[in-house]
Parts: structure tokens; C-alpha cells; sequence
């Protein structure tokens, strides 16, 4: 449109001119692919929301609360409107995992558990926390979808107009001519074909049904109601879900790790510090283990937690979510005695 056209549109319809790229709802409009640059801006909030002063402040317990509440929803929003580079999803991931682990957003420092473990759901020994990479597949996977039903959207039929043509889109290949998009969707297309096959006309594709083809649950862990019990206080079922993973940072890790050199128990002093010692088999968590057990008029048995979890499972519903909160609130008072000695 030449000039005077477009003052002319202005005057009459009251709008302004305005120019590309923008920002709209939060995310980057432009009529060109997104590049890593433009995705630093989604990068840029994940790291803010952890700077702020509430989020440094805190536990382990109330970091995977803000993962999965904030940040994590932040990288589905931009996941569901674009196709995120995997180069910008391993960074929101290495934030996270930073974060999860250290309270900041740049410390590399090894984890106490990996982040694959992390991102399985609470009844198979995780936290519940979104694989990043694999919801970026199964979001993509939704355009595979809307071209093999060739849904009835203005973008599927330039699809079909320009790629696939005639050939059906399970025989297509993208050349090399292709844009970048369209490569990492007939990428993901040739992964997730045996799930696209197996949907009746009738069924939809759910992004969340994707995922779960994707990352196919694996069997629960003996102590899943453990992670479950809605009872326990989080900072404690943390610590419980450590101890389980035999993850605790004692001084036979430690010593393991090259840290340190010498390894005696700080609450007794008369053995070496491991898991087994620290809680089942010293004097300090002895004792304390009699005086709790009195208290709640149960006899814990002085084997590790998985004796404990058996002697449970014969509880009654209630008293075994009472008993297990016992338990999580005493290992987490154990660890904290320990702690203070230590200091
Ligand atoms: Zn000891």
C-alpha cells in the first residue's frame, strides 16, 4: 500500500501502525521461524522468576513446587504456540535442574539424583516433575496429527499444497529445501507413527497422551505411598525420598567423592557414617526410635526402611499414614541433629 493509503486507513479505522516482530499474550509474533535469539525472552523469565527473593529462599521440596507450578507451565505455554529449538529446551532444563539442586540458575555441580529420575512420576520413585524434551515431542507430535487426519486448518492445507502433495505422509520425506519446522515435524512424525496408527477416526490426539506414549510408566517402587501420604510435612518426604534413593550426602559418599578423608558419626562418634548407621543402627537414632515408638505406641523394628515399610502395610489405612509421618518426621529430625553436630 502506498502512504497516503495507509494514513488514510489510520484516520478512518482509528488504528495505529505498528511493526514486526511484537509481543502478544506474552510470546514473540513474527513472520519469520524463531530463532534461538527470539527464545532467549522465554530463557530470560524462567531465570527471573528463580531470582526473585521468595524463590531463593526456598527448600528442595518448595523448589519442585515452583518448577512444576511456574516453570515448567511457562515452557508449555511457548511449547503449545511454537516449535521450540531443542537447544533453548536444554537450557530452560539446565536452569531447572541448577535450581532444584542449588538455588540458582547457573551452578553445574553434580546432582544428588538425575533429573531422568526427577521427571517420573511420585509412584515410580520421582517427583512428578514434566520431561521438557519429551513434552516438546509430544507437542509437536500435534502437528503430525493434524496433517495424517488432514485436519480442516488453513496451515494443513498448505502443508498438503506444497510438501506432501499426492504421496501420503507416512512415505514422505521433507527434501532439503524444507523449512526447519517442517524437518523436526516429519521427524517427530516418523517417531511417533506406530501411536498415530493405533487412534480410531473418533479419538483426538492429547498432547498429554503423547507424552505418556513417549515416557510409558515403569513399575512402582515399594515405597510409593510413602511419596503419596499427603500427611507428611514436604520438606521431610524430600529427605525420605533421598534416603530411598540412597542419595543423602553422608560421610561415606562423601569420602567416595574425595571430599573429605576421615569418616566418624557426629552424633556418637564411635562408628563410621552411613545411611544404615545413621539411621538404624546409632545409639542417637536408637534411642530416639525407642522414645518415638512409646510415644506413638508402636514398636519400630531396628532394620532398615524397608523392614519398616513391611511392618506398615499391616497397619490399618489411617494409622499408616500417621505411622509413615512418624517415621518421615523422625529420619528428617535425625539428618537435622546430625547436621547441627557437624557444624
Ligand atoms: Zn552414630
Amino acid at each position: 500500500m502506498d502512504e497516503q493509503a495507509i494514513r488514510d486507513v489510520e484516520q478512518i479505522t482509528g488504528m495505529k501502525r505498528g511493526t514486526v516482530p511484537f509481543t502478544y499474550l506474552g510470546v514473540t509474533v513474527s513472520p519469520k521461524s524463531l530463532s534461538i535469539q527470539d527464545c532467549q525472552c522465554l530463557v530470560d523469565k524462567v531465570v527471573t522468576r528463580i531470582r526473585g527473593i521468595g524463590s531463593r529462599k526456598l527448600s528442595y521440596e518448595g523448589r519442585v513446587v515452583l518448577i512444576k507450578a511456574v516453570l515448567s507451565t511457562l515452557h508449555c505455554y511457548w511449547a503449545r504456540i511454537f516449535i521450540l529449538p531443542k537447544i533453548v529446551v536444554s537450557k530452560i532444563e539446565s536452569v531447572c535442574i541448577s535450581y532444584l539442586w542449588h538455588g540458582s540458575d547457573h551452578k553445574k555441580s553434580p546432582s544428588l539424583v538425575v533429573w531422568d529420575q526427577v521427571c517420573t512420576p511420585r509412584k515410580q520413585g520421582g517427583l512428578g516433575v514434566r520431561d521438557f524434551h519429551v513434552w516438546n515431542l509430544a507437542t509437536i507430535g500435534k502437528y503430525a496429527w493434524w496433517v495424517a487426519n488432514k485436519e480442516d486448518h488453513l496451515w494443513v492445507r498448505w502443508v498438503h499444497a506444497v510438501y506432501t502433495k499426492i504421496s501420503s505422509l507416512w512415505d514422505y520425506t521433507p527434501g532439503f529445501g524444507c523449512s526447519w519446522a517442517w524437518r523436526k515435524i516429519c521427524q517427530v512424525k516418523q517417531l511417533i507413527k506406530p501411536y498415530l496408527l493405533s487412534l480410531s477416526s473418533e479419538e483426538h490426539y492429547a498432547i498429554k497422551a503423547g507424552y505418556q506414549w513417549f515416557k510409558p510408566d515403569g513399575g512402582k517402587v515399594h515405597w510409593y505411598p510413602w511419596m503419596l501420604n499427603e500427611w507428611i510435612i514436604p520438606k521431610q518426604q524430600f529427605i525420605c525420598w533421598l534416603i530411598a534413593h540412597k542419595r543423602l550426602l553422608t560421610q561415606d559418599r562423601l569420602i567416595r567423592m574425595g571430599v573429605i578423608q576421615s569418616n566418624t558419626c557426629f552424633l556418637c562418634g564411635l562408628q563410621e557414617e552411613n545411611l544404615d548407621h545413621l539411621f538404624f543402627e546409632c545409639p542417637f537414632s536408637s534411642h530416639s526410635r525407642k522414645l518415638v515408638g512409646d510415644w506413638c505406641r508402636f514398636q519400630i523394628p531396628q532394620q532398615n526402611c524397608i523392614r519398616w515399610w513391611i511392618e506398615l502395610r499391616q497397619a490399618a489405612a489411617c494409622k499408616k499414614k500417621v505411622l509413615a509421618m512418624v517415621l518421615a518426621g523422625l529420619m528428617y529430625h535425625v539428618w537435622q541433629c546430625r547436621n547441627r553436630c557437624r557444624v
